[in-house]
């Protein structure tokens, strides 16, 4: 076990401390919009405010300040990390539970003040706050469905925490009433600098929930359609390989190009909200009705693109039919207008030995979407390049 004396181990815990609310208050500056940031610089500040207190009591600075009072800020510390969670999961809108905290709190420091001159109390009662302090923070970050890497690396690190301060309680029970060993001292130590080196990770993995947070909302705003959440030409088109890939032999890959009937006039009658709300109900139908496992995207206007993998050209044509009797069927009234919505498809199914590239089989699906709309609309082409191109519907 390490012998540190405690000068060094006091000012490595000033320092590191002091060092990170320096980072989250330079965080909280450069992110305005996130206040968690200023929660986790406050657990700093008070954590060494309260470490000057405890430090106070060699220079024989009064027991309620350097042993009460201290003992009562440092249970502070995981709340802060606790409600900058809070901000940080729930915005700023929702109030935070001041009142109950405070209650809490209170009847904490109350305890404290009444046991605080009985043995080792003050330590127990402060190493118990800070243990359920942590479980409150693994629990919260439960709620986070996003960043679920960080969050899991995250509840590792409180749980450590936790258990170290558990390590503290047991030790301080053990000797109750009794000085500490050498051997204890040692102990306490190794505890003590556990807790710095947890309390320093956590700080530095805590800025990483917003970084991940902004880069997957900035992903997301980067790849899908604003307007139906699909992924956007752009996104699709990069994604297309990875299911071209998909295709073998006996499994093709099929396409579809997809594209609102006489949208202009529906756009031109009943204005562009119900234009909006058309393609969004022709969106939900997509996602209904075709696999997670499909690949959908938004090309442009009004024309969607769909890729299929492991399926037989057979169900795919099914699954072509069902879409189009189902824009025709749930779209005939939008926003209480009847607008009579429907769509042409125009598909292509490609095997493994067609070394046409994907650009190649999208103008393909587009000029079978070009002749259904050319032999009337409200159908679907299949295969049209070769000669045998048969309507369904
Ligand atoms: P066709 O059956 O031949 O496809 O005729 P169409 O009227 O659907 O095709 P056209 O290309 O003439 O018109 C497409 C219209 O789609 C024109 C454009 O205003 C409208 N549009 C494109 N993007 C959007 C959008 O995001 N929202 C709304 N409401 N309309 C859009
Ligand atoms: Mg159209
Ligand atoms: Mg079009």
């Amino acid at each position: 076990m390490p012998d540190i004396d405690l000068v060094t181990l006091t000012s490595l815990t000033f320092a590191i401390n002091a060092i990170v609310a320096g980072y989250m208050l330079l965080l909280a500056r450069l992110n305005i919009a996130q206040p968690a940031f200023y929660h986790w610089a406050a657990s700093c500040i008070i954590f060494i405010f309260a470490s000057l207190l405890a430090v106070s009591r060699m220079y024989q600075v009064t027991p309620v300040i350097s042993v009460w009072l201290a003992h009562s800020l440092l249970a502070l510390p995981p709340i802060l990390i606790a409600t900058g969670l809070l901000r940080f999961f729930r915005g700023t809108e929702t109030p935070l539970p001041i009142k109950k905290l405070g209650i809490i709190f209170a009847a904490y420091a109350t305890l404290l003040f009444f046991t605080y001159k009985l043995s080792y109390s003050a330590p127990i009662l402060t190493a118990t706050a800070i243990a359920l302090g942590c479980c409150w923070c693994i629990a919260l970050l439960n709620l986070n469905t996003t960043q679920r890497v960080v969050s899991k690396l995250l509840q590792g690190v409180l749980l450590l925490h936790a258990l170290a301060m558990v390590a503290e309680i047991t030790l301080y029970i053990d000797n109750w009433q009794l000085p500490l060993t050498r051997h204890s001292e040692l102990y306490l130590e190794f505890i003590l600098i556990s807790h710095l080196l947890l309390t320093t990770i956590a700080s530095m993995m805590l800025p990483l929930l917003l970084f991940v947070h902004r880069e997957q909302h900035l992903m997301l705003q980067a790849n899908r359609d604003e307007l139906t959440h699909l992924p956007n030409r752009r996104h699709f088109l990069r994604e297309s390989s990875t299911f071209m890939a998909r295709a073998t032999d006996s499994s093709p890959v099929i396409i579809m190009m997809l594209d609102l009937d006489n949208f202009k006039s529906i756009n031109d009658t009943f204005g562009h909200a119900v234009g909006d709300a058309a393609l969004k109900q022709v969106a939900d139908a997509l996602n209904i009705e075709l696999r997670a496992t499909d690949l959908i995207g938004r090309m442009g206007g009004e024309e969607f693109a769909i890729v299929m993998t492991e399926t037989t050209e057979a169900a795919a044509r099914k699954v072509a039919e069902r879409l189009r009797q189902k824009v025709e069927l749930q779209a005939r009234v939008i926003e209480g207008n009847q607008i009579n919505l429907t769509i042409s498809i125009g598909a292509i199914c490609s095997y493994k030995n067609n070394s046409s590239d994907f650009q190649a089989l999208l103008k393909l699906a587009d000029d079978a979407l070009f002749e259904a709309k050319r032999r009337g609309r409200n159908q679907i082409i299949f295969d049209y390049s070769t000669n045998d191109a048969q309507v369904v519907g």
